[in-house]
């Protein structure tokens, strides 16, 4: 990979803050775009613009195309049987949303029970809550270790016959532990319990592949792989799907409505009302396209390489904290330093031209477990280096000295 070469295709990653060269370390929270994904949204408003699906003319049928395309794009970057199986939503927490409203309304009755995790992002907590009052669910939690691990050994012992889902992150946004997902699948399928990953923080840093996985569900959102916002996928197998009601209810999600009686479009139109976003679609393909060029086995080597710089680096700091040892990790690394508050710490970061996330990172439920307020998150993307791992460490030392 020539970083240096990746790098120019990130216009912003040229730019100063506070008149220091801008050190993006916030890849977690979205990353930044490639030129090739604003050109194909700007080519596609200039040239290409027009409603998908209902139109004859020659423009709406070259953005269904597109927008189809794109579908198709999708459904193979992440090895999806067909593209009946892609459902295009705004995003990881949309997709979840729509899996706690139809699943749930297909699958999930009173005393039912649905299993996460203790890592878990809130998007993937709250839908399920939201369920529980509705309907008179139950949310059981997998515990994790001290080093930030999932305890499979107590997640096999939450299984009853009233289990009707899993639903657990690929990777954790903050600790950054990849989690053991076949495994975990195919703890959940010996229980004939389907599973739902939320891959927002995997999609951008490995291969994935649904099939491998066997996962029955796998949702992402399109900004945190060098994409669009307000664009994200479901992914679900058909025989799942095809039993499941609509989310929403509009144009393009029907075949046939009367006043009498309405009938669904097929999968995977009928979870997509209203006008998609085909811009959108169209440029997460494009980013797909960018990831795919390069390989994601050399994004996952590259980060792999980063990340253990930047443990090594860190833990050489005094006073050191760092949140999420497991041995696999991915992405992010979240600290504390003495008792200097995370918000200090990420406040003077950015004086130094350095972007961290500081705060409870949306997992509530995980910094209650750790026992702390929050952390500083450093998470790296496929553009960062050695370089600005060594400015990070600078900065921490020197606003670790400031206190
Ligand atoms: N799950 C995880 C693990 C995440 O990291 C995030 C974003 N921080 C989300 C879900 C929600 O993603 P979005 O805000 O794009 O819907």
């Amino acid at each position: 990979m020539d970083i240096n070469k990746i790098r120019e295709d990130f216009p912003i990653l040229g730019r100063t803050v506070y008149n220091k060269p801008l050190v993006y370390l916030d890849n977690g929270a979205t990353t930044q775009k490639p030129r090739c994904v604003v050109e194909a949204m700007v080519n596609e408003y200039y040239s290409v613009n027009a409603n998908v699906h209902r139109g004859v003319h020659f423009l709406s049928q070259q953005a269904t195309e597109l927008h189809e395309a794109a579908r198709e794009t999708v459904g193979r970057f992440i090895n999806a049987r067909s593209t009946s199986e892609i459902i295009f939503t705004r995003g990881t927490t949309e997709s979840i949303n729509l899996m706690a409203y139809s699943f749930g309304e297909a699958f999930l009755h009173e005393g039912d029970e649905v299993i996460v995790s203790t890592m878990e992002h809130h998007s993937n907590i709250v839908p399920w809550q939201l369920l529980a009052e509705r309907k008179g669910i139950t949310l059981k939690v997998i515990p994790i270790t001290d080093e930030g691990e999932l305890i499979l050994e107590e997640y096999e012992k939450l299984f009853t016959p009233r289990t009707r889902l899993v639903s657990v992150a690929h990777v954790s946004n903050v600790l950054g532990t990849v989690n053991p997902v076949a495994e975990i699948i195919r703890t959940a399928h010996a229980h004939d319990v389907p599973v739902l990953i939320d891959g927002a923080q995997s999609i951008p840093h490995m291969p994935v592949d649904v099939q491998a996985l066997d996962a029955d569900f796998y949702v992402f959102s399109a900004h945190k792989v060098y994409g669009p916002t307000g664009v994200g996928v479901l992914y679900g197998k058909e025989q799942w799907l095809d039993r499941m009601p609509p989310y929403q209810g509009g144009g393009e999600m029907i075949q046939h409505v009367s006043f009498e009686r309405t009938t669904f479009n097929e999968l995977p139109f009928k979870f997509e009302a209203g006008t998609p976003d085909y811009i959108g679609t169209t440029a997460l393909a494009t980013a797909l396209d960018y990831v795919s060029a390069i390989g994601m086995e050399q994004i996952a080597a590259h980060e792999q390489e980063l990340l253990s710089y930047a443990m090594q680096r860190m833990d050489e700091i005094p006073g050191m904290r760092i949140f999420g040892r497991a041995k696999q990790k991915s992405g992010a690394i979240s600290f504390l330093v003495g008792d200097i508050h995370h918000f200090d710490m990420g406040t003077l970061l950015d004086r130094l031209g350095i972007a961290v996330r500081t705060g409870h990172h949306c997992a509530q439920p995980l910094m209650i477990r750790l026992g702390i307020e929050g952390t500083v998150r450093a998470s790296f993307g496929l553009y960062n280096t050695k370089e600005e791992v060594d400015t990070l460490v600078a900065g921490i030392e020197r606003v670790s000295k400031m206190f």
